[in-house]
């Protein structure tokens, strides 16, 4: 099961002799165990097995096992969101009095998870820009520095990761180098062939596909040393005493930061998965591969449109020859990069408004990275209270528009752009 397509189908789930044949729900929140001693040893992770789905369920350890075999790694947890995961894969290497170096191109969802809510639990960050130098990214860290955080292709700005200087600066300063890897998914880009440590997805959009589930993941590659820096990583590798004083790097090696992240993060935390949005999760990830090529060579198509249209002013889109990130993006993700693209009309806010209203086949929604084409106005609609000028100031041109290029037929989606161009003229 070497190939990529195969194990979006194959992987994680491998029934035997008379059991299902797909993937079945285990809808439980506990199992039977004979004796109580057993139980007990399940209890302080002397025993495998499964007890309370709050800690593990083996309908969400199956897909989480397919999505660590999709990025390349050892191990995975589900999360009940995106931003959960995010959160977690950052909590789990640091604690009030650290610090994290973290890319300023990232979901909004993110920044505010790290420069408010991290910020009051006593963690501190330091935004960088994706296109920092080395001497600018090295500037950044501090004697207290945990970890560096980026997204492999940015929502919305679309900015492509210099994967190999964020991942080189990373370790040179003993830490691993998280990334979310929601956009390419692992099927048009692996950042731990980068260097990239630790992975996070938001399931809930190319994974999921259908607008169905809100999710995410945490993925290890098994590659960072945490005993290398042991004193930077004391909760790894020094005795938890809330399971009699085991430590994760000497019980279970390459597993210990989902182990921990499992037996510390999600049974105090508990922000699970339910085993039903996992299964739903699972049968997105067999059709990955295929709605992947589809959302990319639409998108291209669709791209190439708004790039000769004299109604168009701008537009990003990284797999667009000429784009900022074009060369950055044939490196790291030469079969493609993601279905979103960003644009704007000419004629302005009014104009763009306009424009969003006359489309037929896209449509309005807060949300992205699904099988249906679908458009976000910011200025009209998360940031209409700003003025033009604020929300430039925040990187985010009135006439912005993110549109989430969808699997329909390229030709209709393009026609209806045509369309609503039209009505600005
Ligand atoms: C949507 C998104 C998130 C947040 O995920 P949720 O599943 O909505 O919690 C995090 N990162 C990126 C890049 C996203 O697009």
């Amino acid at each position: 099961m070497s190939h990529i397509e195969t194990k979006c189908v194959q992987s994680g789930y491998r029934p035997k002799n008379g059991e299902p044949r797909i993937l079945p729900i285990v809808q439980s929140t506990t199992f039977l165990y004979e004796s109580s001693e057993q139980m007990g040893r399940l209890f302080d992770l002397e025993e495998n097995g499964y007890f309370y789905s709050r800690l593990q369920n083996p309908t969400c350890d199956t897909v989480a096992a397919k999505i660590a075999d999709l990025e390349g790694g050892v191990a995975a947890m589900l999360t009940s969101s995106g931003q959960a995961a995010n959160f977690y894969a950052v909590f789990n290497v640091c604690k009030a009095g650290d610090h994290v170096v973290s890319s300023s191109a990232i979901y909004g969802g993110t920044y505010n998870l790290f420069s408010v809510t991290m910020k009051k639990l006593g963690i501190d960050f330091t935004f960088v820009s994706p296109d920092a130098s080395r001497e600018e990214l090295e500037a950044a860290f501090r004697p207290n520095t945990k970890a560096v955080f980026a997204e492999s292709i940015s929502n919305p700005s679309l900015c492509v990761l210099d994967f190999e200087l964020f991942a080189d600066v990373a370790h040179e300063h003993g830490v691993p180098l998280i990334v979310d890897n929601t956009f390419p998914t692992p099927i048009n880009c692996r950042p731990f062939e980068y260097g990239v440590d630790i992975v996070t997805h938001s399931t809930t959009k190319y994974m999921d596909g259908h607008a169905a589930t809100i999710g995410g993941c945490i993925v290890d590659s098994g590659n960072f040393d945490w005993n290398k820096y042991a004193d930077k990583f004391p909760g790894l590798t020094t005795p938890d005493d809330s399971y009699h004083g085991i430590t994760y790097t000497e019980k279970f090696g390459k597993g210990a930061y989902i182990v921990k992240a499992t037996a510390q993060l999600m049974r105090d935390l508990g922000s699970i998965q339910s085993p039903h949005n996992a299964f739903l999760i699972n049968i997105g990830l067999e059709t990955l591969a295929l709605r992947m090529e589809k959302h990319c060579k639409n998108a291209l198509a669709v791209a190439k449109y708004l790039k000769d249209s004299p109604d168009v002013a701008y537009i990003t889109y990284p797999s667009l020859e000429g784009d900022k990130y074009y060369d950055r993006a044939m490196k790291y993700m030469p079969c493609g990069t993601c279905g979103v693209i960003s644009f704007g009309v000419r004629g302005g806010r009014q104009a763009a408004t306009r424009f969003m209203d006359s489309l037929k086949l896209a449509a309005i929604v807060t949300h992205v990275a699904d099988a249906r084409t679908c458009v976000l106005h910011p200025a009209s609609t998360t940031h209409r209270q700003l003025t033009d000028e604020q929300m430039r100031e925040g990187g985010i041109e009135p006439d912005l528009l993110r549109l989430s290029v969808g699997i329909e037929n390229a030709d209709d989606i393009i026609a209806d752009i045509e369309q609503a161009l039209k009505t600005i003229k």
